[in-house]
């Protein structure tokens, strides 16, 4: 009786698809990572709350969306990956310690560089005025696109396949790398608005250490004071397009 057979394989199709779909799709789910990355020492109260909005089984393969609550980085295709939810934590978090973002009590224009698959894009885009984020590998920035598409925000982050390390259209108050290369390409500092931050990973001996720098003006007078932060692990920052 092949409608028996239809209605059987109808049942079996929701018995495997639904309690993953209705686990990832549940606020629980994300405020649990939340509660865990709390407990590691995270603090920042917004940037938290902003991790517990974004669901971040849209940004990654559907095989690893069981993975996506757990810190860690996992693959999103042309040998890159989606940053873990700590360390997104961490840089955003220490942008809001710049002088614009306490002034303002939020980001302001932020520019990130390295979208990726655009979940750092989409938690920047409950924290600020306006994101701008730069890709360089075409087929990453049309899958942030895609599944920036499928998330509902504020703010739409506006998406540029570009070489970042030329920076975009300035100034910003925030601007944050996913990338880290030899040196901060000058046109960051050129673009880092008074008062604002700048958080990227650099290259530092054999590995690489998170620096921030802060745009300041005293007396009519631009300093960019730079501070040196803990060891991290991002990919490169390469030039040119892809
Ligand atoms: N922001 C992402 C992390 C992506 S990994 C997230 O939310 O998880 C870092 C990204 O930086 C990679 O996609 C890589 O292709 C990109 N990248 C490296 N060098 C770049 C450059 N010069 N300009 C723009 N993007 C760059």
């Amino acid at each position: 009786m092949p409608q028996r057979h239809l209605r059987e394989a109808a049942a079996d199709a929701a018995r495997l698809v639904q309690p993953q779909g209705q686990g990832l799709d549940s606020a629980s789910v994300r405020q649990r990572m939340v509660a865990r990355l709390r407990a590691e020492g995270l603090n920042e109260e917004r940037v938290l709350e902003a991790l517990a909005q974004v669901p971040r089984h849209e940004f990654v393969d559907s095989a690893l969306a069981a993975q996506a609550y757990e810190d860690t980085a996992l693959p999103i295709g042309h040998g890159q990956t989606i940053s873990k939810p700590s360390v997104v934590a961490h840089m955003i978090g220490l942008l809001f310690k710049g002088r614009s973002a306490v002034a303002q009590g939020h980001l302001g224009r932020v520019l990130e560089i390295g979208t990726g698959c655009g979940y750092q894009a989409a938690v920047l885009a409950l924290l600020a005025r306006s994101v701008v984020s730069v890709e360089r590998v075409q087929g990453l920035h049309e899958r942030a696109r895609a599944n920036l598409g499928r998330v509902r925000l504020p703010v739409v982050p506006k998406l540029i396949w570009a070489d970042g390390r030329l920076g975009a259209h300035g100034p910003f108050d925030s601007i944050v790398a996913a990338a880290g290369g030899e040196d901060l390409p000058p046109a960051w500092l050129q673009q880092l608005a008074p008062g604002g931050r700048l958080v990227a990973p650099m290259s530092k001996g054999s590995g690489q250490v998170l620096v921030v720098v802060d745009h300041v003006v005293e007396r009519g007078v631009s300093q960019w004071l730079r501070t040196e932060h803990e060891a991290v692990l991002f990919v490169p920052l390469k030039s040119g397009v892809l």
